[in-house]
């Protein structure tokens, strides 16, 4: 799969322009999808130029090399790229509806391929049952 990762808010906490602190096993997340799964990552961010060197830097720094960046393939020349379209499965962003899972929560649905907790199933009385279930401060405090 071709994913599309983010930078500020995603691997690091959001403190652009600068480098933010890490998001606990962001990195070490994507080196496992790139070299046990095999997936291509792609560094998608606003950044450009001296900023973006530096998060590819960062990035690198801590053994994460990047198939391409801010590209669909590493020798994507800007000029070509119309509109600065990219052509991914799957995209990893702080700005995602719902936020920014865990990054456990993001491996295991990337590896499992489980994108998603359809909403249950069943008869009416079942789903009543569920609607009904106690809350946490239902059981507390109830
Ligand atoms: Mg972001």
């Amino acid at each position: 799969m071709i994913i599309a990762c983010d930078f500020d808010g995603t691997i690091v906490t959001h403190e652009y322009p600068k480098i933010g602190k890490p998001i606990p096993f962001a990195i070490q997340t994507l080196k496992k999808l790139q070299e046990e799964d095999h997936h291509q990552i792609i560094l998608w961010t606003v950044r450009e130029g001296e900023l973006l060197q530096e998060a590819v830097d960062y990035c690198k720094s801590k053994g994460l090399e990047f198939y391409a960046v801010n590209s669909n393939y590493p020798e994507e020349e800007p000029a070509h790229r119309p509109a600065r379209k990219l052509v991914a499965d799957l995209w990893i962003d702080d700005r995602n509806l719902g936020g920014l899972p865990d990054w456990g929560i993001i491996y295991n649905m990337i590896h499992t391929g489980n994108m998603y907790k359809p909403a249950p199933q069943g008869n009416m009385e079942d789903l009543q049952q569920h609607r009904h279930k106690k809350g946490l401060f239902e059981r507390l405090f109830g």
